[in-house]
Protein backbone atom coordinates (compact mmCIF):
# COMPACT_ATOMS: atom_id res chain seq x y z
CA UNK A 1 0.00 0.00 0.00
CA UNK A 2 0.72 3.68 -0.28
CA UNK A 3 -0.15 6.99 -1.94
CA UNK A 4 -0.21 7.83 -5.36
CA UNK A 5 3.49 8.07 -6.56
CA UNK A 6 5.02 6.43 -3.30
CA UNK A 7 6.66 3.96 -5.80
CA UNK A 8 4.47 1.09 -5.10
CA UNK A 9 4.70 -0.62 -8.38
CA UNK A 10 8.16 -0.61 -8.80
CA UNK A 11 8.42 -2.49 -5.14
CA UNK A 12 5.73 -4.80 -6.06
CA UNK A 13 7.25 -6.18 -8.72
CA UNK A 14 10.87 -6.54 -7.31
CA UNK A 15 9.04 -8.44 -4.05
CA UNK A 16 7.31 -10.62 -6.46
CA UNK A 17 9.82 -11.57 -8.15
CA UNK A 18 11.97 -12.17 -4.88
CA UNK A 19 9.44 -14.43 -3.51
CA UNK A 20 8.52 -16.20 -6.69
CA UNK A 21 4.96 -15.25 -6.65
CA UNK A 22 2.53 -13.57 -9.09
CA UNK A 23 2.55 -9.86 -9.29
CA UNK A 24 -1.05 -8.60 -9.13
CA UNK A 25 -1.92 -4.86 -10.21
CA UNK A 26 -5.23 -3.75 -10.31
CA UNK A 27 -4.36 -0.55 -12.20
CA UNK A 28 -1.95 -2.01 -15.07
CA UNK A 29 -4.98 -5.30 -15.45
CA UNK A 30 -7.35 -1.94 -15.92
CA UNK A 31 -4.77 0.01 -18.29
CA UNK A 32 -4.36 -3.34 -20.37
CA UNK A 33 -8.42 -3.52 -21.02
CA UNK A 34 -8.10 0.39 -21.65
CA UNK A 35 -5.50 -0.48 -24.20
CA UNK A 36 -6.92 -3.39 -25.78
CA UNK A 37 -10.36 -1.79 -25.23
CA UNK A 38 -12.41 -4.47 -24.20
CA UNK A 39 -15.87 -3.29 -22.16
CA UNK A 40 -13.93 -3.77 -18.47
CA UNK A 41 -11.46 -1.21 -20.50
CA UNK A 42 -14.17 1.09 -21.09
CA UNK A 43 -16.04 1.46 -17.83
CA UNK A 44 -12.61 1.66 -16.03
CA UNK A 45 -11.34 3.98 -18.03
CA UNK A 46 -13.83 6.82 -16.84
CA UNK A 47 -13.11 6.78 -13.72
CA UNK A 48 -9.12 6.76 -14.12
CA UNK A 49 -8.66 9.47 -16.33
CA UNK A 50 -10.89 11.15 -13.31
CA UNK A 51 -9.01 9.82 -10.71
CA UNK A 52 -11.63 8.19 -8.90
CA UNK A 53 -11.60 4.51 -7.76
CA UNK A 54 -12.99 2.15 -10.49
CA UNK A 55 -16.53 1.08 -8.54
CA UNK A 56 -16.03 -1.95 -6.13
CA UNK A 57 -18.27 -4.94 -7.69
CA UNK A 58 -16.18 -4.33 -10.75
CA UNK A 59 -12.56 -4.24 -8.83
CA UNK A 60 -13.35 -7.18 -6.87
CA UNK A 61 -14.42 -9.61 -9.59
CA UNK A 62 -11.50 -9.03 -11.73
CA UNK A 63 -9.05 -9.65 -8.66
CA UNK A 64 -11.25 -12.62 -7.92
CA UNK A 65 -10.41 -13.64 -11.41
CA UNK A 66 -7.32 -13.39 -11.60
CA UNK A 67 -6.75 -15.04 -8.21
CA UNK A 68 -7.81 -17.88 -9.55
CA UNK A 69 -5.04 -18.56 -11.96
CA UNK A 70 -2.39 -20.83 -11.83
CA UNK A 71 0.55 -18.40 -11.69
CA UNK A 72 -1.04 -16.80 -8.44
CA UNK A 73 -0.78 -20.51 -6.27
CA UNK A 74 2.27 -20.26 -5.41
CA UNK A 75 1.44 -16.62 -3.93
CA UNK A 76 1.31 -13.06 -5.01
CA UNK A 77 1.79 -9.59 -4.48
CA UNK A 78 -1.24 -7.44 -4.54
CA UNK A 79 -0.42 -4.15 -5.93
CA UNK A 80 -3.24 -1.32 -5.30
CA UNK A 81 -4.92 -4.12 -3.68
CA UNK A 82 -7.62 -3.55 -1.28
CA UNK A 83 -8.36 0.20 -1.75
CA UNK A 84 -11.53 0.24 0.49
CA UNK A 85 -13.19 -1.42 3.04
CA UNK A 86 -15.22 -3.11 0.91
CA UNK A 87 -12.30 -4.68 -0.73
CA UNK A 88 -10.74 -5.60 2.44
CA UNK A 89 -14.16 -7.90 3.02
CA UNK A 90 -13.96 -9.25 -0.58
CA UNK A 91 -10.33 -10.74 -0.63
CA UNK A 92 -10.82 -11.40 2.97
CA UNK A 93 -13.37 -14.10 1.24
CA UNK A 94 -11.56 -14.49 -1.64
CA UNK A 95 -8.71 -16.08 0.71
CA UNK A 96 -10.81 -18.30 2.76
CA UNK A 97 -12.74 -19.09 -0.23
CA UNK A 98 -9.00 -20.40 -1.96
CA UNK A 99 -7.97 -24.29 -1.23
CA UNK A 100 -5.18 -26.30 -1.88
CA UNK A 101 -1.56 -25.96 -1.58
CA UNK A 102 -1.74 -22.12 -0.63
CA UNK A 103 -2.36 -21.30 2.76
CA UNK A 104 -4.67 -18.65 2.92
CA UNK A 105 -4.63 -14.94 4.38
CA UNK A 106 -2.36 -12.35 4.18
CA UNK A 107 1.15 -12.64 5.32
CA UNK A 108 2.03 -9.36 5.57
CA UNK A 109 0.51 -5.40 4.29
CA UNK A 110 3.62 -3.27 3.32
CA UNK A 111 2.23 -0.06 3.55
CA UNK A 112 5.54 3.29 2.06
CA UNK A 113 5.43 6.38 3.80
CA UNK A 114 6.49 9.23 1.92
CA UNK A 115 5.85 13.24 2.76
CA UNK A 116 2.87 14.00 0.60
CA UNK A 117 4.54 17.33 -0.86
CA UNK A 118 7.25 15.16 -2.18
CA UNK A 119 4.63 12.52 -3.92
CA UNK A 120 3.11 15.77 -5.66
CA UNK A 121 6.52 17.02 -7.06
CA UNK A 122 7.65 13.00 -7.96
CA UNK A 123 3.84 12.69 -9.54
CA UNK A 124 4.54 16.16 -12.00
CA UNK A 125 8.21 14.76 -13.09
CA UNK A 126 6.45 11.52 -14.16
CA UNK A 127 3.36 13.29 -15.73
CA UNK A 128 6.31 15.01 -18.15
CA UNK A 129 7.12 11.87 -19.42
CA UNK A 130 4.43 8.99 -19.00
CA UNK A 131 1.17 10.45 -21.25
CA UNK A 132 -1.06 9.63 -18.66
CA UNK A 133 -3.92 11.01 -19.04
CA UNK A 134 -4.55 10.75 -14.48
CA UNK A 135 -1.34 12.51 -14.57
CA UNK A 136 -2.35 16.36 -14.49
CA UNK A 137 -2.03 18.41 -11.38
CA UNK A 138 -5.89 18.50 -10.88
CA UNK A 139 -6.00 14.66 -11.31
CA UNK A 140 -2.92 14.20 -9.04
CA UNK A 141 -4.42 16.09 -6.23
CA UNK A 142 -7.50 14.26 -6.51
CA UNK A 143 -6.19 11.01 -6.48
CA UNK A 144 -4.36 11.90 -2.95
CA UNK A 145 -7.19 12.98 -1.43
CA UNK A 146 -9.23 9.85 -2.72
CA UNK A 147 -6.33 7.80 -1.41
CA UNK A 148 -6.90 9.57 2.10
CA UNK A 149 -10.63 9.38 2.49
CA UNK A 150 -11.10 5.90 1.34
CA UNK A 151 -7.36 4.29 1.74
CA UNK A 152 -6.04 5.45 4.63
CA UNK A 153 -8.77 4.02 6.90
CA UNK A 154 -6.84 0.38 5.44
CA UNK A 155 -3.73 0.83 7.65
CA UNK A 156 -5.57 0.75 10.46
CA UNK A 157 -7.41 -2.48 10.16
CA UNK A 158 -4.47 -4.01 8.88
CA UNK A 159 -2.47 -2.51 11.95
CA UNK A 160 -5.36 -4.33 14.40
CA UNK A 161 -4.56 -6.99 12.30
CA UNK A 162 -0.81 -7.04 13.39
CA UNK A 163 0.08 -7.44 9.64
CA UNK A 164 1.50 -3.89 8.87
CA UNK A 165 4.90 -2.75 8.01
CA UNK A 166 5.61 0.72 7.14
CA UNK A 167 8.80 1.39 5.19
CA UNK A 168 10.41 4.66 4.79
CA UNK A 169 9.86 4.96 0.99
CA UNK A 170 12.35 7.88 0.53
CA UNK A 171 15.63 6.74 -1.00
CA UNK A 172 16.95 4.66 -4.06
CA UNK A 173 14.90 2.13 -5.31
CA UNK A 174 17.44 -0.60 -3.92
CA UNK A 175 17.27 1.34 -0.35
CA UNK A 176 13.66 0.75 0.13
CA UNK A 177 13.37 -2.70 -1.13
CA UNK A 178 16.09 -3.55 1.01
CA UNK A 179 13.89 -2.02 3.94
CA UNK A 180 10.90 -4.15 3.12
CA UNK A 181 12.95 -7.19 2.46
CA UNK A 182 14.24 -6.64 6.06
CA UNK A 183 10.67 -6.07 7.30
CA UNK A 184 9.59 -9.19 5.91
CA UNK A 185 12.82 -11.15 6.71
CA UNK A 186 13.66 -12.01 3.33
P1 LIG B 1 -2.57 2.60 -9.94
O1 LIG B 1 -1.73 2.32 -11.14
O2 LIG B 1 -2.52 1.52 -8.90
O3 LIG B 1 -2.32 3.96 -9.36
O4 LIG B 1 -4.10 2.62 -10.46
C1 LIG B 1 -4.52 3.51 -11.46
C2 LIG B 1 -6.02 3.75 -11.37
O5 LIG B 1 -6.73 2.51 -11.54
C3 LIG B 1 -6.51 4.30 -10.03
O6 LIG B 1 -6.38 5.69 -9.93
C4 LIG B 1 -7.97 3.86 -10.06
O7 LIG B 1 -8.75 4.67 -10.93
C5 LIG B 1 -7.87 2.48 -10.70
N1 LIG B 1 -7.65 1.44 -9.66
C6 LIG B 1 -6.54 0.69 -9.48
N2 LIG B 1 -6.69 -0.15 -8.45
C7 LIG B 1 -7.95 0.07 -7.96
C8 LIG B 1 -8.68 -0.47 -6.88
N3 LIG B 1 -8.17 -1.41 -6.06
N4 LIG B 1 -9.93 0.00 -6.69
C9 LIG B 1 -10.47 0.94 -7.49
N5 LIG B 1 -9.82 1.52 -8.50
C10 LIG B 1 -8.55 1.09 -8.75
Amino acid sequence: MGPPGAGKGTQAVGLAERIGGAHVSTGDIFRANVSEQTELGRTAQRYMDAGEYVPDEVTNAMVRDRLAQDDALKGFVLDGYPRTVDQVETLDGILGELDGEQEAGLDAVVALVVDPEELIARLLKRAETSGRADDTEEVIRHRQEVYTAETAPLLQVYGERGLLREIDGVGSVDEVAARIAAALDL
